[in-house]
């Protein structure tokens, strides 16, 4: 008999995970589990988005518990377990909490859903994904960062809104660290409507652009008080549902490199990988500029300090 695919998501009381939930909810991608530290957080999210379901046109199944045995067997389990960043943090200074949360979460992961692909949230996210590696000990393929896709986003809105065009005709993205100073937002290949980006944009524009999308984030959470959750919501959907529906869909996702764009050992970053079934089934390889291989040096090194204080953490 055919079954639909079960999701976990550990954090799902907070604002992330409940974003999560929400679209995929919407999108009646599969069951949902909702774990969470705080069971009653994690029930009220649940409650909320039932209904909502009469006029939001969906029926959620799910569960709502605190208890992580519930995971049991789950295809995907997205951890977006920790704290958020505050106004003036950076995402790395999050490092040793959030490692000691990853840790705990992916234990019963490995215990519970051995088999599930994992999709980690939780900042500073490519060192977490290393945490998340090194505890789970699942293959590359079924260890997969969301940052890219969130900072490509911002990236796509800031051209659009720039030259007032429609967002879904821009096609750009950003690789490198999910940090204000590392992420690579890639100039060389992005297009609007087919157009290079450097047709349109003078370089003055072009590097505001560049600016606003590595301070997004900042930005935000200087704005609301706490990290952003409406994109990152949407931007883990958009990975669960290539996941789960097959589509095979490139997006940039953070994964562990072996030797792709000449970075190795163990190292985690952001870069476009191929999602399927069976996870990032494929890492893609593109030419980079001068000044974006420059770039995607200085975040590997930057990526290497903040992955060691998270290993002598955990
Ligand atoms: P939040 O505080 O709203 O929610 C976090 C939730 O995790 C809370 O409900 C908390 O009870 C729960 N939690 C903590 N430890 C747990 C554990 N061991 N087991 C189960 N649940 C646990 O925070 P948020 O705004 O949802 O952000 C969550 C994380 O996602 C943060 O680390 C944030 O920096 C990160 N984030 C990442 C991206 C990205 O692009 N990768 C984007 C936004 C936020």
């Amino acid at each position: 008999m055919l079954k639909r695919p079960k999701i976990t998501i550990v954090g799902a009381g907070g604002n992330v995970g409940a974003s999560v939930v929400q679209w995929c909810a919407q999108k009646e991608l599969g069951d949902l589990v909702l774990v969470d530290l705080k069971s009653n957080a994690a029930q009220g999210r649940a409650l909320d988005l039932a209904q909502g379901g009469s006029f939001g046109g969906f029926c959620p199944n799910f569960v709502a518990t605190e208890d992580v045995s519930f995971m049991q067997d789950s295809d995907i389990v997205v951890v977006t377990a920790g704290i958020p960043r505050k106004p003036g943090q950076t995402r790395e200074e999050l490092v040793t909490v959030n490692a000691g949360i990853v840790k705990n979460v992916c234990e019963n992961v490995k215990k519970y859903a051995p088999q599930a692909i994992l999709i980690v949230v939780s900042n500073p996210l490519d060192a977490m994904l290393t945490v998340a590696q090194k505890v789970t000990g699942f293959p590359r393929e079924r260890v997969i960062g969301m940052s890219g896709v969130l900072d490509s986003s911002r990236f796509r809105s800031n051209i659009a809104r720039v030259l007032n065009v429609h967002v879904k005709d821009v096609s750009a993205i950003v690789i490198g660290a999910h940090t204000d100073k590392d992420m690579v937002p890639i100039v060389s290949t992005a297009t609007v409507g087919g157009v290079p980006l450097t047709k349109l944009l003078t370089p003055t524009q072009i590097a505001d652009v560049v600016s606003r999308t590595k301070r997004g984030g900042a930005e935000l959470t200087e704005l609301i008080g706490t990290s952003a959750w409406v994109a990152p919501g949407f931007g883990v959907t958009a990975m669960v549902e290539s996941i789960v529906l097959n589509q095979g869909r490139v997006l940039p996702c953070s994964v562990e490199l072996k030797g792709e764009y000449g970075i190795a050992d163990g190292a985690c970053l952001c870069v476009p990988v191929q999602l399927t079934n069976k996870g990032a089934e494929k890492v893609f390889e593109f030419e980079l500029s001068q000044e974006e291989k420059e770039a995607l040096k200085a975040a590997y090194k930057s990526y290497l300090e903040v992955r060691k204080i998270a290993l002598e953490t955990v």
